[in-house]
């Protein structure tokens, strides 16, 4: 635990706090929140992004782990209108939450439950309509990698089924505290008009996309040696490519 000022900030938690107007303004208007929106916001901490959002929308829920935080957010004057939920994120479903649907999802999120946070994204996708988080940098060079470079890997895949993913811009660590040692990034998901894969393939395409780059050398013909793969499917894709050769729907024709 960091002691910087009244605050005590809780590592475990990824508790690194906006404190420059100008990239809360700039997150603001990419967000670009309208009078009729239903908010839902991971990981307020002391409500940087809270305060600006919640008197330019219809109705707003922010959820956060940290008691001395909620604690602070409920005796708030100017988040009077806030609806707070003191929960783990990844333990709640959005269909419980006191917000009309479909909601908009905002947040600075903890980096350690990034993947997490998109999972569960994922799993709830007709209750939601977009979201916009903030991840490290690297993250969202994967997140919207193109088919043969070296950053195309398992979560563009497995992501990219579902998500549409815009890099909206960076940020330098210089405008939190306390100052994290990566660069960060904003980006915005937006859910695919048709899914490429359905549900019931979820598993599977997710071990399949798995085993795959876990071996990223080896040709599919090596990696995917164990799994029964159809041979009009293998007529189709030659399997002495490399897994980071392959497009999202090609991955999807193995399942
Ligand atoms: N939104 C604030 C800002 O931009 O200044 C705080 C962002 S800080 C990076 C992440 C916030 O998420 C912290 O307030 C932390 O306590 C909270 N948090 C961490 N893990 C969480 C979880 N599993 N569920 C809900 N909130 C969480």
């Amino acid at each position: 635990m960091v002691n910087i000022n009244s605050h005590s900030f809780r590592k475990k938690w990824g508790q690194n706090f906006l404190i420059d107007p100008n990239i809360v303004k700039k997150i603001y208007q990419t967000i670009n929140p309208q009078l009729t929106d239903n908010i839902i916001e991971i990981g307020p901490g002391e409500g940087a992004l809270t305060q600006i959002i919640l008197p330019k929308v219809n109705d707003m829920i922010s959820i956060e782990i940290d008691p001395l935080l909620i604690e602070k957010l409920s005796n708030s004057i100017t988040l009077k209108k806030l609806k707070i939920v003191h929960e783990d994120v990844l333990k709640t479903n959005i269909y419980d939450l006191d917000i009309g649907n479909p909601a908009r999802v905002v947040g600075n999120i903890p980096y350690n439950i990034t993947s997490k946070i998109i999972f569960w994204l994922i799993e709830q996708l007709d209750y939601w309509s977009d979201a916009f988080i903030m991840v490290q940098k690297e993250v969202a060079h994967r997140l919207v990698a193109q088919v043969g470079t070296k950053e195309y890997g398992r979560l563009t895949v497995v992501v990219g089924a579902y998500l549409d993913v815009e890099y909206c811009f960076t940020i330098p660590p210089t405008v939190f505290i306390p100052r994290p040692k990566v660069d960060s990034a904003f980006i915005r998901f937006s859910k695919k008009e048709n899914a490429i894969i359905d549900d019931q393939k979820y598993i599977r395409f997710n071990k399949i996309v798995r085993t795959a780059f876990n071996q990223r050398r080896k040709m599919l013909k090596n990696s995917l040696s164990s799994w029964d793969i159809p041979d009009k499917v293998k007529e189709e894709i030659d399997f002495s490519r490399r897994p980071e050769t392959l497009s999202i729907k090609e991955f999807a024709m193995l399942v």
